[in-house]
């Protein structure tokens, strides 16, 4: 298996460098993405964004959790790992398939929307109260 570090790291500082003040894509950010992914790959994570689809959760003890709404499945979506492979993971067949084994892509949809959608400062922010995770670990195990 190999996978373009490399590429993988360009797409890692161009992504880094965009403005987190600035609600929207500049040219010249666009262009440089476009350089390195695929146009289907960036217009899908748009949309994602543009339909609030990427939800950022906390729990009270601070940690921070990323979800996409998919048409069929909800993905979680894992970004800013420490130094692996890749920087960024998700729960989908895509990323599974095209990312890991096959290193045909970068990153899938799913991770290249709440990346941008992080800068972007556009998630969907909601808390996730001690309550909630009472009920749904309760549900979980009964
Ligand atoms: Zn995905």
């Amino acid at each position: 298996m190999t996978l373009p570090s490399e590429l993988l790291r360009l797409a890692d500082i161009v992504i880094d460098s965009l403005d987190c003040d600035s609600q929207y894509l500049t040219e010249d950010f666009l262009h440089k993405l476009h350089e390195i992914l695929p146009d289907t790959l960036i217009l899908a994570a748009l949309d994602l964004i543009d339909q609030r689809k990427v939800t950022e959760s906390t729990t009270p003890w601070g940690f921070v959790e990323y979800e996409v709404m998919g048409s069929n499945a909800t993905r979680n979506v894992y970004i800013a790992l420490p130094k692996t492979l890749v920087s960024s993971y998700c729960t989908c067949p895509a990323f599974n398939y095209a990312v890991l084994e096959t290193g045909q892509s970068l990153m899938c949809k799913h991770v290249l929307a709440v990346r941008l959608a992080v800068r972007l400062n556009m998630c969907v922010k909601q808390e996730i109260s001690l309550d909630y995770l009472t009920t749904s670990v309760t549900q979980h195990y009964s």
